[in-house]
């Protein structure tokens, strides 16, 4: 049986907790024998900077580098609102994600029947959805040059951020979504606004000449602000959605925020494929941040973690059926009424961190 090398990044606040909890998970497919993991655990964000004075040390981007995936919790807290900006707990994650290239970032938004309820939508309109936002990570307006305020003659400011996108940069982002709907229903749709935008028209033209070596994928351009629309009105609708990094980051947390609590949100971010291996580096954490108001009570909800591990299973390692056993306990534990506090309703009893831990892992047994 082939070895997977995890490397696990628990950060600050609640991230240790529900690190923990994703590690009972990891040695339970190890002790069941349906995968191996070697795991290794090293400091990112605040904790790494009380102990080397930087957000991520070279150590562990060494390590980072040579794993086959890195579990992600979450950084940052009040403790460190004063270190220098280039050491803030934030610029650990953002070293990750700019020395692996991480150009793809992937947002599942799936409503477990047990929690329909929660959202804001009815339920007929969101139960079993089970939708993915493929967001480019790495380019577009948050990083394009020139980027600046600037005062004029007659004494007014000027504000210039910069739309910039490359056809290579279009393609490897579009062939990820491609990819990915052959996993799943084999549906595309391109989100962009080439009525407004060059960058749109360049989008549109590159997807869709890229969708012609996909004929079995059924590919849709959608304006980005009619998809926000479509979202909020009919999200089942959506298979795969590939978007630039601003229409991404806007279309992924309204997909979220359909399906209930942060605590439930995992994602991953991908870089290019190994030339040789075909392998690619790998990130993988909960949406959620460090969550100060509620660290070290074991009150947060590991699901979250749990469920970035499952995509590290199903995307990285292709252990499609184990990824499912996951799921599908998940889905167990919440049809079961077990509840964090995040996710019950008034009057609702509820467990802690280790509680729901404990419930998954049960669910584990009794699936696997
Ligand atoms: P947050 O996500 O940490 O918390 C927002 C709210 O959601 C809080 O009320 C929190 O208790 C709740 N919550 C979050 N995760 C939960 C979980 N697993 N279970 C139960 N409840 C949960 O966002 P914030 O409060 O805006 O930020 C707190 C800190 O986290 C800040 O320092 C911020 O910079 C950092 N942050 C880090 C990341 C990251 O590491 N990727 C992401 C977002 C925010």
């Amino acid at each position: 049986m082939a070895s997977h090398n995890l490397l696990i990044l628990p950060g600050d606040g609640i991230g240790p907790e529900v690190a923990t909890q994703v590690e009972r998970v990891v040695d339970w497919f190890g002790k069941r024998g349906i995968a191996r993991f070697e795991t290794e655990r090293d400091l990112v964000g605040g904790s790494a900077y009380d102990a080397h004075g930087v957000a991520i040390s070279e150590d562990a981007m060494k390590r980072a580098h040579a794993a086959d995936a890195v579990l992600f919790g979450a950084v940052g807290g009040q403790k460190w609102a004063g270190v220098p900006y280039e050491h803030r707990p934030e610029a650990g994650l953002l070293r990750l994600r700019k020395d692996l290239k991480l150009f793809a970032n992937l947002r599942p938004a799936i409503c477990y029947p047990a929690l329909a309820d929660a959202s804001s939508l009815k339920r007929e309109n969101i139960e079993g959805l089970d939708i993915l936002i493929v967001r480019e990570l790495t380019g577009g307006v948050y990083f394009g040059e020139p980027k600046e305020i600037v005062t004029l003659e007659n004494g007014q400011k000027r504000a210039v951020d910069t739309q910039v996108y490359t056809t290579g940069e279009i393609d490897r982002i579009t062939r990820v979504a491609f990819d990915l709907a052959r996993t799943r229903r084999n549906k595309v749709s391109s989100a962009e606004k080439h009525n407004v935008m060059r960058s749109g028209v360049l989008w549109k033209q590159v997807v869709t000449e890229i969708g012609k070596e996909y004929p079995d994928v059924e590919l849709e351009h959608v304006l980005a602000d009619n998809c926000a629309m479509q979202l909020v009105r009919w999200p089942k609708q959506y298979d795969v959605i590939v978007c630039d990094n601003l229409f991404g980051d806007i279309l992924s947390d309204v997909a979220a925020m359909l399906t209930g609590s942060l605590g439930m949100l995992p994602s991953a971010s991908l870089g290019a494929p190994d030339e040789k291996t075909g392998a690619r580096k790998s990130l993988y954490e909960p949406v959620h941040g460090s969550a100060p108001d509620i660290a070290g009570k074991g009150l947060a909800n590991p699901i979250a973690m749990i469920g970035s591990f499952g995509m590290a299973l199903r995307y990285s390692f292709g252990l499609t059926e184990a990824a499912d056993l996951l799921d599908g306990a998940i889905a167990d534990v919440l049809a079961s009424g077990v509840r964090t506090r995040d996710i019950a309703g008034p009057g609702v009893n509820t467990v802690g961190t280790v509680g729901m831990g404990d419930a998954i892992i049960k669910a584990l047994d009794t699936r696997g």
